[in-house]
């Protein structure tokens, strides 16, 4: 589970690892407890003090990290902003594609490029056509249901460079292709997952109307972090609620757990 500290600190006994990767360190720590019977890892995207900025995380370090340490199904919540007016602060949405507007992040680990050991990827292409796990995108709405939470069922999520908040023309462009949800931590997560073979499930949690879909000043990062911690209580109810709905590692049989399937990726994977 890629999220802040106020999901992981109401567990017992969690352990805190630190992982190396070829790529570089993660944005903190891991922290491993168990839900639901399952084991689970936790990882503070932007670092435990927040202080990793959406386009500074080292996104391949976090997903390795995670692979290293037995994940192979990622939940990752995020806050977005709602690119229409019924999208207001407060919903959930569980996307079920993406539109990449990032302009300066690694996203990919098949480029060829060695590694500190000398090794090197092959250049291979995954399919990213749908970027979300069916299974675990199953599991989180039927999780937000149970606590009477309707999410709503898919929807596009876009992934804006950041970190700061969309012009009212962009965002009215967003809104103008169809695009739901804006937010800026989404992407290359879902990619980077899919290259691995993890299976990688969104779901967002709109805390403000976009620039362009309400009339008053514009987003502000204090309104952001109000209507978040207002809801961070029924996301991780939902969350570890969905947990238990995951497949098993070993019973996985989606188009995640295939994305590797007869392709020669060069990387010993973790
Ligand atoms: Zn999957």
């Amino acid at each position: 589970m890629i999220g802040g500290s106020g999901f992981y600190s109401f567990l017992e006994d969690v352990t805190e690892l630190h992982v190396e990767t070829p790529y570089g360190p993660p944005s903190d720590a891991l922290f491993l407890g168990e839900l639901a019977g399952r084991q689970v890892a936790f990882l503070p995207r932007h670092g435990r003090s927040h202080g990793v900025a959406p386009h500074r995380i080292n996104y391949r370090a976090n997903l390795w990290a995670l692979r290293s340490v037995g994940v192979r199904q990622v939940l990752g919540p995020c806050a977005v902003g709602g690119l229409r007016p019924e999208y207001g602060p407060g919903t959930l949405l569980v996307p079920d594609q993406l539109v990449d507007r990032t302009k300066a992040r690694a996203q990919t680990y098949y480029d060829g490029v060695p590694l500190p050991d000398g090794s090197a990827s092959n250049v291979i292409h995954i399919s990213l056509a749908d970027p979300y796990c069916p299974k675990g995108r199953e599991a989180a709405l039927t999780a937000a249901r149970g606590r009477g939470w309707e999410a709503v069922d898919g929807g596009t999520l876009v992934v804006v460079e950041g970190p700061r908040f969309s012009t009212r023309a962009e965002s009215r462009w967003h809104a103008a292709m169809g695009w739901s949800v804006v937010g800026m931590t989404g992407h290359p997560e879902a990619a980077l997952a899919r290259e691995l073979g993890l299976c990688y499930t969104s779901l967002t949690l709109v805390t403000d109307l976009d620039a362009g879909a309400e009339t008053g000043e514009g987003v502000s990062h204090d309104e952001v972090l109000k209507v978040f911690s207002s809801n961070v209580d029924r996301l991780r109810t939902v969350l570890f609620d969905a947990v238990g709905g995951l497949q098993t590692n070993d019973a996985r049989d989606c188009l995640c757990s295939h994305a590797l399937d007869g392709l020669d990726t060069g990387l010993e994977l973790p």
